[in-house]
Parts: C-alpha cells; structure tokens; sequence
C-alpha cells in the first residue's frame, strides 16, 4: 500500500464496502485502501446452508443500477466464469446464496486496494487526519475521510445472555464448525428467514438427528417477506429520500410497521418448509413431529441440564415452560457503530435513541470540518429506512457516496418512476389553516 494519505480509507469489506471500492475502481485517481479482520473475503460463511436463496435480484448487485457499464456486475462474472448461457437458460428468479458469494469473492479477489487480516482496533482524528490503527500492523494508515462498513452485531436476547456460548448458538455462526445436536432436544428462537432456513437445516438432518425440535417466533404467525410491487417501492430512491427528510418519530414508526419488507421469510422457503413438515410422519416415522410455537415472547431461560426456557403466549396470554437442551437464536442483528470508533464516540451526533445521525449522502453528522467525512454503510435503518442494510440499493447508496467524496454528480442517482406521491404536494400555510375550520373538531384530534 502506498504510503501516502488516503482520500478514503474503509473499515470492513462485506458486500456494502465492496460496492463501494468497486465504483471506486474506475477512479484511480483517487487514492484509497479498504481493511478487513478476516483473513480473505468471505459473505456470512455460517449460514451458507444448502439450499438457500438471495431474497433480492441478482441485478441488484455492487454496481449495475449505478454503473452498467462497470466490469464487477453479477453478469459480468456469469461471462467470465462462462455460465451466461447455462444461467439463462435456468430461468431462475433468484440465485443461491453460495453463488452470490461466489460473486462477491470473485469481485474482491481482483480489486486492489483490499487489505485482509487487517483489524481496525481505533481511530483517532488529528490535524485533520483520520489515523487508523490495527491489531497486528505497527504502522498505522492516515485518510482524509472514512467509510465504516463494518456489518451488524449479532442480537442476543437478555433472557440469553448469562448462558453459556455453547448452549446459544447465534445462527449467524452456525456452519462454522461442524455441529452434531444428535440426540438432543434443540430449540429455534426467532421465526424470521434465518429461523425458516434453520428449520429446514434440522429437518433435513443437516447437523444429526435431534431428539426433538421445538421453533419458538414472537410473531403472531409465521409471516411471509412482502415482496408485492408497490411495497417494493420503499426499495427505490424516490422513498428513500422522503423518508430521509420525515422527522425522527415518524421514521422510527415507519420502520416498525414496514417490518415484513424486508424481515419476512421468503415464500418459496415457507412453501418448501410447510411440505416438509406435511411428509415428515411419513419421511421420518421414526422421530416426533416438531412444535411449532408462534406468538411465544421468551421472557427467561434458566441454566441447567436441560433448561427451562419461560415464554409468553400472545395469542391466550397464558405463560408456558419448555424444555431444550441447546439454544438456536435466531433473533436478528443489532445496529451498532464498530468499538473502533470509541475514541471518536464525543464528535458523533446521534439520535434520541442514539442512533448515529446521518447526512442524506450517508455522511455521519459529526464536529469535525466540512471537508472530512465519515460515511457509513448498513448504519441507517432509522435514517434512510429498511432498504439501508439490504442489498436492494446497495449499489445506489455507493454512487451517492463516491458522488459526494469527488465533489460532483458523476453517477446518476435521481430517479423517474412510478406516480406515486410519497409526500404532500407542496402546499401553502393556507389549506392547513382553512382545513382546520373545515374539519369537525373531534376530527382535528385523529389528525
Ligand atoms: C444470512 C444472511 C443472508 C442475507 N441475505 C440477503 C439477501 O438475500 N438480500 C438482501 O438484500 N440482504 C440480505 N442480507 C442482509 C445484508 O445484505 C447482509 O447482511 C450484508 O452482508 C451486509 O453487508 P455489510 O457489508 O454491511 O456487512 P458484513 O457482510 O457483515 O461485513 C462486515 C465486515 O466488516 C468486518 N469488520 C468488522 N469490524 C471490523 C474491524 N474493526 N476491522 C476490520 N474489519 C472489520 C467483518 O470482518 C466483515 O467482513 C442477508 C443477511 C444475512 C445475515
């Protein structure tokens, strides 16, 4: 790596800072360096489970929507690898997860400027310089600006925490090491895509025969991911710089109740997992049939041989034990800035809730000058809305950020769309004010 300053250093290379470094490819000019922990590039190795399926386009990949044209699109992998023909043929409307990995490492194999096994453990802000400092590297980097790519933490319910690693497994690290839950009586918590993939995985014997299987949702059922059209809207930029522009509450209201756009299960896997469990007796007439237990809140897990897990049933509001011997949690991800960035943690503004605040170009409001940016990826859930830690304006979101780092609006980012108006037309203090007279005042109350 060259020794000079960095126009743009990057912490973390998971598929949202590998977009970004792939826009960036086309800018030489730009002196930049991308840093990861692990030792190469790898996209969520334990849960690359048989079978599972991108729940996005693969068109929706690091570039295409911003840059067509560019050589590290989905399809120009297909070419290279020479599987154009035989993938257009499959006439699949979605792609595995494995082979999407396949893609991202193929696209970070051949960036420069990626650097693995390279720890970010902190950085500090001197003289106008971001400095970055590593784990096992003496030397540290200096950038003018920063993006943090660093990925979501894996969410362990309170009830869990006092627990043994070995009895919680998150599921995010499932397939990291070989598991064998022969003979054991084995609880999912979490009845999202992961907790439907985890299912199947112990349905089809993928780590032994368990003695039972129990899967626990907080949901009243278990839902489906709505991927109808105008739902997919909250995909598009149109919406996503509208709800960029909503105050705080309503955003946060907003996320709530769009929460089955993006964290609902697949309809293909619950399709796939329903006839699963009508073969079973018949398939595995030897092992009992798997409890299924929507709408259960789990409120305490006691240690001890087995445990007993205390859940909540929303539907009759009655309190229920079971018992399990390893916990599978499957209970989603906590946005947090990486701890790396503590010693910055007194320049960073954040919400009430303390969410970091977030520019429109996915700049970190922060006390520093004008002309340094911290941008962040995968960070703004509650500033940019549920599309900010999928794929689906993944390659969007980088053009923005590439666009505000050179200063100019090279990648075209406005769209034309569908007539749908998000907000209120453009109106003067007079129709509020004649609404208020029109309208009956137990009417003005429900506003
Ligand atoms: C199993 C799974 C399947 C998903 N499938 C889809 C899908 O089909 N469609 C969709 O739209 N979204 C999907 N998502 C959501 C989202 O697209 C992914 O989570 C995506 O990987 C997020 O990318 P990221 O770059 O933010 O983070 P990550 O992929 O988590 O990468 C973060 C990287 O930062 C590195 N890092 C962290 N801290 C440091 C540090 N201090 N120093 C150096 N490196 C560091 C980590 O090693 C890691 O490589 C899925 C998520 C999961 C968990």
């Amino acid at each position: 790596m060259s020794k000079d300053i960095l126009d743009l250093a990057g912490i973390g290379i998971g598929p949202f800072n590998l977009s970004v470094a792939a826009l960036l490819d086309r800018h030489p000019d730009l002196n930049v360096g991308f840093f990861d922990s692990k030792p190469a590039f790898d996209w969520h190795p334990g849960m690359q489970l048989p079978g599972a399926r991108l729940q996005t386009s693969c068109l929706k990949d690091l570039v295409t929507s911003a840059d067509p044209c560019n050589p590290w699109s989905f399809l120009n992998y297909l070419v290279q690898k020479r599987r154009i023909y035989p993938f257009l043929s499959a006439d699949m409307a979605t792609i595995s997860r494995r082979e999407f990995a396949d893609y991202l490492g193929w696209v970070a194999s051949h960036l420069p400027n990626l650097y693995f096994r390279h720890e970010v453990q902190s950085v500090t802000f001197e003289d106008g310089l971001f400095q970055l400092f590593f784990r096992h590297r003496p030397e540290p980097v200096y950038s003018r600006n920063l993006c943090i790519g660093t990925g979501i933490r894996a969410h362990i319910p309170k009830a869990c925490q006092a627990l043994p690693e070995n009895k919680r497994i998150h599921c995010i690290n499932l397939r990291n090491r070989d598991r064998d839950f022969t003979g054991q009586h084995v609880a999912i918590i979490g009845g999202g895509q992961s907790g439907a993939e985890v299912m199947l995985g112990l349905l089809d014997g993928l780590w032994g025969k368990p003695a039972s299987i129990r899967w626990l949702s907080r949901r009243s059922n278990f839902e489906p991911l709505d991927e109808t059209p105008f739902t997919n809207l909250y995909f598009t930029p149109g919406y996503v710089n509208t709800f960029h522009n909503l105050p705080e509450q309503r955003r946060r209201e907003l996320v709530h109740d769009q929460k089955l756009a993006s964290d609902g299960i697949s309809p293909d896997t619950l399709q796939a997992l329903y006839q699963r469990l009508y073969e079973y007796p018949f398939e595995e007439p030897q092992r009992p049939m798997p409890d299924l237990l929507p709408g259960r809140t789990l409120h305490a897990v006691s240690e001890g041989s087995p445990m007993t897990l205390l859940t909540h049933n929303s539907l009759d509001d009655q309190f229920e034990e079971f018992q399990a011997e390893q916990l599978i949690l499957c209970t989603g991800f906590d946005q947090e800035l990486a701890s790396c960035l503590a010693p910055l943690e007194q320049k960073l503004h954040r919400d009430t809730k303390g969410h970091p605040r977030m520019k429109h170009s996915f700049n970190l409001n922060w006390d520093g000058p004008d002309n340094r940016a911290i941008y962040a990826v995968n960070q703004g859930r509650f500033s940019h809305g549920v599309a900010d830690s999928q794929l689906s304006l993944m390659s969007w979101r980088s053009a923005i950020i590439v666009n505000h780092l050179l200063g100019e609006a090279h990648y075209p980012v406005e769209e034309q769309g569908i007539p749908v108006q998000w907000s209120s037309q453009a109106v003067g203090s007079r129709v509020q004010e004649e609404a208020k007279g029109k309208i009956l005042p137990h009417a003005i109350e429900s506003i």
